[in-house]
C-alpha cells in the first residue's frame, strides 16, 4: 500500500498535470511571441529575453524590484463611497468593482508603498492596469493623495508609477475632480522642495496623462509604453490622417521632448536611486544592493497565491494582445469615448482633445528637473479636507 500512494500517486498526478503546465510555466511574449519560462521572464522583470519586450506587471512585482531586498511598507489608503452615481451600462458598476476587487485581490487601483531605494527613504506609488485598466476614480485619487501626503509628512521623495486607461467613466464628474485634486499635491510637493518622479509605464492614457503623470520634476518611461491623451485611433478618426510610425510610444515622446529619459526596466532601480540622490543633494548610502525576492508583509503563503494568479493571467494577456493595437488602447479609447459622450457633451470633448496636442512644449517646460524653485507659477493653495471636496463638488455642475 506504501509502495501505491507514496510513489504511484504522486507520478500519476505529475502525469496528469503536465497536462495543465504549458498555460502556467510558459509566458508568451505578446511582441514576439516567444514562449519563455516562468522562472526566466520573472528573473528577467518580465521584459523578454529576445525582443526585450516590457510586459506589464503587478504592483508587488513593481516594489519588490525597486526597493532594497524586495521589502516596503505598504500605505493603508482611505476608502471611498462606492457607486454615488448608481451607475449601471451592461453591468452594475459594483457588481464591476467586485469582480475587479476579487480577480486582482486589491481594493482599487492605486498601491502606495514606504521603503527604502539604496538607503533612500521614498515613497513609491503604483497604479495597477489590472484593475480596472487602472482607471483614475475617487479611491485611485484618494490613493494619490495619501502617497504624497505621506512623501510630504516624512520629507521623503515621491516615486509615481503610472498606468492608465483614463478616468473612471463610472464615477462621472467625480473622476475628473480627481485631476485637479492630485494637481494640488504635485503642487504641494515642489512647494516643499520634495522630488516627484514620474515612471510612465505601458499605457498611461487619458485624465491621467492630462493630470500627475505629466507632471513630474523628471519623466521617465519605459521602452515601447503607450502614453497619450486619447488613444491613436481617435485622433486618427479625428484628424482623418495616417499617424506617424512609433506614433504615442516612449521613444517617438522622448524625440519630441515629452519624456526626458526612456529607461529599460533592468535599469530603473538605479537610474531612480541617482536621480533622487542628485535632486536631494545626499550621497547613496547603499551602492550596490540589490531587489530581491518579492517578500513583503503579506507573507509567503499570499505570494504563492498571487504568482499563480499572475501566470494565469500573463498568457490570456498574450494571446489578446494579437494585434499592434492591444486591448488596453482600445479600452482607453472606449472609455474615452464613452466619457466624453456621456460626461461632456460633445464640443467640450473636441476642445479638451485638441489643446492636449498643441500644449505639449508647455507641458515639457514644466517638466524640467529645476521647477522646484518655482515662484512664479501661481500659488494654489491645498486643499485635501472634506471641506474643499464639498465645496468642489457645489461649484461643478
Ligand atoms: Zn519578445
Amino acid at each position: 500500500m506504501n509502495w501505491l500512494s507514496d510513489f504511484a500517486r504522486p507520478k500519476l498526478k505529475a502525469l496528469l498535470g503536465d497536462r495543465n503546465t504549458p498555460d502556467n510555466l510558459w509566458v508568451k511574449c505578446p511582441n514576439c511571441g516567444e514562449m519563455i519560462f516562468h522562472r526566466d521572464i520573472e528573473a528577467a522583470h518580465h521584459v523578454c529575453p529576445s525582443c526585450s519586450h516590457h510586459m506589464r506587471i503587478s504592483p508587488e512585482q513593481r516594489l519588490a524590484m525597486i526597493f532594497d531586498e524586495g521589502k516596503y511598507e505598504v500605505l493603508e489608503l482611505p476608502e471611498v463611497p462606492v457607486d454615488p452615481l448608481k451607475f449601471k451600462d451592461e453591468k452594475k458598476y459594483t457588481d464591476r468593482l467586485k469582480e475587479a476587487r476579487n480577480k486582482s485581490q486589491h481594493r482599487d487601483a492605486m498601491v502606495a508603498s514606504v521603503g527604502k531605494l539604496k538607503g533612500l527613504d521614498v515613497v513609491a506609488l503604483v497604479q495597477n492596469f489590472g484593475f480596472m485598466g487602472g482607471s483614475l476614480g475617487m479611491a485611485a485619487g484618494e490613493g494619490f493623495i495619501k502617497a504624497a501626503e505621506t512623501a510630504l509628512e516624512r520629507k521623503v521623495p515621491f516615486i509615481a508609477f503610472t498606468a492608465a486607461g483614463g478616468a473612471r467613466m463610472q464615477e462621472g464628474i467625480l473622476s475628473l475632480m480627481q485631476m485637479p485634486r492630485t494637481t494640488i499635491l504635485v503642487e504641494m510637493l515642489k512647494e516643499a522642495g520634495l522630488p516627484y518622479v514620474v515612471v510612465l509605464t505601458d499605457p498611461t492614457t487619458g485624465g491621467v496623462t492630462a493630470s500627475y503623470a505629466m507632471l513630474g520634476d523628471v519623466h521617465i518611461a519605459e521602452p515601447g509604453a503607450l502614453i497619450g491623451f486619447a488613444g491613436p485611433r481617435v485622433i486618427k478618426q479625428t484628424i482623418r490622417e495616417d499617424l506617424p510610425e512609433g506614433f504615442q510610444r516612449a521613444e517617438y515622446l522622448l524625440d519630441h521632448g515629452m519624456v526626458d529619459m526612456v529607461v529599460n526596466r533592468h535599469d530603473l532601480r538605479d537610474t531612480l536611486a541617482r536621480i533622487i540622490s542628485l535632486l536631494m543633494n545626499v550621497e547613496l548610502a547603499v551602492q550596490d544592493s540589490k531587489p530581491g525576492a518579492p517578500i513583503t508583509e503579506l507573507g509567503e503563503e499570499k505570494e504563492d497565491d498571487k504568482i499563480t494568479v499572475i501566470e494565469e493571467a500573463e498568457p490570456k494577456q498574450a494571446d489578446r494582445a494579437e494585434e499592434e493595437a492591444s486591448d488596453a488602447e482600445q479600452n482607453s479609447e472606449e472609455e474615452e469615448i464613452k466619457l466624453a459622450a456621456s460626461v461632456m457633451n460633445s464640443d467640450d470633448a473636441a476642445t479638451v482633445t485638441e489643446p492636449q496636442s498643441g500644449d505639449a512644449p508647455e507641458i515639457q517646460l514644466k517638466a524640467e528637473p529645476e521647477v522646484k524653485s518655482d515662484a512664479s507659477k501661481p500659488k494654489i493653495k491645498p486643499l485635501p479636507t472634506i471641506e474643499q471636496r464639498g465645496e468642489l463638488a457645489g461649484q461643478t455642475p
